[in-house]
């Protein structure tokens, strides 16, 4: 199955693809923007057409634009509010040209005010995504979070909530569902008994079909530990047998997976991939 990085785009889109070419992979995930700015600069259309070439070219099968980190579409505060349903519009328009499958976003946090505060900001956030013809080529994916704080997402009722309300404006939606954050917020996708337990939460709050991209990373904190802290797989509380159990079921080994982990030594990313194709081609 398409298998792949999150990778810089430093020094243009293509030079994503690039990257991907090189590490043998056939998947990629990207941020569609300088993540810690909220100023949008312009994307280029040789810039596009360069990113489509080369995707052809180095047969890749899967593209994830994932949101920048300062957009809280859950956020009681106006100005944050309006701000961020403008960089999220602007971000599904850049994943839209790109081309890209999936457009991977977190629900943000309620920061105190509440999940139905939060459901009816985000209810508002869809409504002007689907007003300005978005969200139809390119798959809007909620991603569950490791729940600290005041998030939304950490638990699939959330993010059923969010596709459903997706639907309901119109938008194509589904979930990318991160294995470091599942565990972190006490989804113990390690035990077999755990995952029997999480795949009839996914089917029942947002339809196995609708399940689209794993974000595939172990944990350095622990069970149900809320806190996000990806690791490098098999180097983490998760550990490689944990990480077969998740994938012991056929419809989840024919999901893309995209890994996001720490990569911080020189090899990192052949071993991580070495062992992400251990687990998935079996
Ligand atoms: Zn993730
Ligand atoms: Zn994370």
């Amino acid at each position: 199955m398409p298998i792949g990085f999150h990778l810089s785009i430093a020094g243009g889109f293509s030079r994503a693809i690039d990257r991907a070419e090189e590490l043998g992979c056939d998947a990629l995930q990207i941020f569609g923007r300088n993540p810690r700015s909220w100023a949008l600069k312009p994307v280029k259309g040789e810039e596009v057409s360069l990113f489509k070439e080369r995707r052809a070219e180095a047969k890749i099968k899967t593209v994830a634009v994932h949101t920048t980190y300062l957009i809280n579409l859950s956020s009681p505060k106006d100005e944050i509010f309006e701000k961020s349903v403008k960089l999220f519009c602007d971000e599904l328009a850049i994943a839209e040209s790109l081309g890209a499958d999936y457009l991977v976003t977190h629900l943000g946090s309620s920061t105190g005010a509440g999940a139905d505060v939060a459901f009816e900001r985000i209810e508002a956030a869809l409504k002007v995504v689907a007003e300005a013809g978005l969200g139809k080529q390119t798959m809007i994916l909620f991603e569950n979070s490791a729940g600290s704080g005041a998030t939304i997402g950490c638990v699939l009722e959330e993010i059923g909530r969010a596709v459903k309300l997706a639907t309901k404006a119109g938008l194509s939606t589904g979930l990318c569902f991160d294995t470091c954050h599942g565990f972190a917020a006490g989804y113990s996708l390690q035990e077999k008994g755990g995952m029997d337990e999480l795949v009839k939460v996914i089917k029942r709050e947002v339809g196995m079909k609708q399940f689209r991209l794993i974000h595939l990373n172990d944990s350095k904190t622990g069970f149900d530990s809320r806190v996000d802290r990806h690791a490098n797989l098999g180097e983490g509380f998760i550990g490689m047998e944990g990480l077969a159990e998740f994938f012991s079921r056929s419809t989840i080994r024919k999901l893309p997976v995209i890994l996001e982990t720490p990569q911080k030594e020189p090899g990192d990313e052949e071993k991580n991939l070495k062992a992400a194709r251990s687990l998935i081609c079996t």
